[in-house]
């Protein structure tokens, strides 16, 4: 690393999404530290709101900060062609475009993890996605295989909604609850945790006979938490839980909400928590709660005949209203599947969908949402940071590694081996 650094990354107006766009995506907010030196170089006053996730920003040497859009890709493929084939670039579908065109692969975090496991002859894996997917393919690659987030602030709000010493305090209330009901041919809880999360968490669902799931597999996961137990603690997600098992016909009376930031879950009496089947943890992406059931009502107004398709992150009511929901592959999948002509809302990210449409310019594919939401937290994957970490390491740097210890690897492997038994 140079010794000129500063903090936080880089945007240029040029690839910033046509449209409103919302407060918590501003470039600004996302990527403000970098913002206010461009600002200072151009001699203007600039009181930078602070973003939370500022504080998590990494260095980055202060010439990628000016470097123009042109000159980025032009240093991106003169050391993506020195790497060749010892670095495999990946690029979660909700990356910006400016990123995705360097990908050696898209997909998923599931998906993604899965190529990276299938690539044993690159020494680097570039993860373009946030960082439990960075871990996740840690976990999934070789030992002499390094996986890089470019940006290491780019983590993702809805897996910091859970951290393991929550989920402890709240297993050990449910333990304590459920160690005198007897019956004990099964498991009285079975933690799940969605991909979505930190690899501590899916440690822990290793070691206490639980499993990972992903928004492709959730019900094939659940149904094989019930054969193995009497409920399900799942978490980070709140809606992808509820979704999947009311789908599977579970009673809502029988799902219930801990909310890790009351006391004892907010959960007022035992009765409600030896009744439920599935606990639900207190936590939402923010990108996917902002569709909503008014969206729906007007898109069928506006487009009569339009097809819906949302993702299970999306709040009950939204998937309820929708003609299909599933995860981002499935949204793709639909969507290629449908005949010429036929016009899509889409409630997921909007990267993505703006992608879609641009691919099928046969069908007529519009964001739910008219306010433009990126994932902010994807979005701090910034060119800038995807040249400087290949640069370093046509210099024989490794900067930016994402690295498990083997403890909680040994573990979470043993929680997503169990996931990848249930392809769903
Ligand atoms: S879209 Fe939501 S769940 Fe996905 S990375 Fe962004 S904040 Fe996390």
């Amino acid at each position: 690393m140079t010794s000129d650094t500063l903090t936080s990354d880089t945007q240029t107006a040029s690839v910033q999404p046509a449209g409103p766009i919302c407060d918590e995506s501003r470039e600004e907010r996302i990527l403000p530290v970098l913002a206010d030196w461009r600002a200072q170089v151009a001699g203007a006053v600039h009181p930078t709101p602070r973003h939370a996730g500022a504080e998590r920003a990494d260095q980055i040497p202060r010439e990628y900060a000016l470097l123009s859009a042109e000159e980025l890709d032009r240093r991106i493929a003169t050391a993506r062609a020195a790497l060749g084939d010892r670095v495999v670039i990946l690029g979660h579908h909700y990356q910006r475009d400016e990123i995705i065109r360097w990908a050696d692969a898209r997909g998923d975090s599931f998906k993604l993890a899965q190529f990276a496991a299938a690539r044993p002859e690159a020494d680097y894996i570039v993860f373009c996605g946030v960082h439990f997917m960075a871990e996740s393919a840690d976990i999934l690659s070789q030992p002499n295989q390094r996986v890089i987030l470019p940006n290491p602030a780019a983590g993702c709000s809805m897996a910091d909604m859970a951290n393991i010493a929550e989920v402890e305090e709240c297993w050990d209330a449910l333990d304590a609850l459920y160690r005198d009901e007897g019956n004990s041919d099964r498991q009285a809880v079975i933690p799940v945790t969605y991909m979505n999360s930190a690899a501590d968490l899916k440690a822990f669902c290793g070691r206490n006979g639980g499993i990972v799931c992903t928004s492709s597999n959730a019900a094939s996961v659940l149904r094989w938490a019930f054969a193995r137990g009497r409920r399900v603690l799942f978490f980070p997600d709140e809606h992808l839980g509820r979704n999947t098992a009311l789908a599977l016909g579970i009673p809502p009376e029988e799902i219930v909400v801990w909310d890790q930031r009351r006391d004892f879950g907010g959960i007022e009496d035992d009765a409600t928590l030896l009744g439920a089947r599935v606990i639900l943890w207190k936590g939402w992406c923010s990108t996917h709660q902002r569709f909503t059931v008014e969206q729906i009502e007007r898109a069928r107004r506006e487009y009569p005949g339009v097809k819906i398709v949302v993702h299970p992150e999306c709040r009950h009511d939204v998937v309820a209203a929708a003609d299909y929901n599933g995860s981002t592959e499935v949204i793709i999948k639909v969507i290629e599947e449908a005949p010429a002509g036929s016009v899509w809302g889409v409630g997921t990210e909007i990267n993505l969908v703006k992608r879609l449409a641009r691919e099928h310019p046969d069908k007529t594919i519009f964001c739910l949402d008219p306010v433009v939401c990126p994932c902010s937290t994807m979005y701090r994957v910034h060119p800038a940071y995807l040249a400087w970490v290949l640069e370093e390491l046509v210099a024989g740097r490794v900067v930016n590694q994402v690295s498990v210890d083997d403890e909680t690897a040994r573990w979470a492997h043993i929680a997503l081996d169990r996931m990848l038994a249930n392809k769903g």
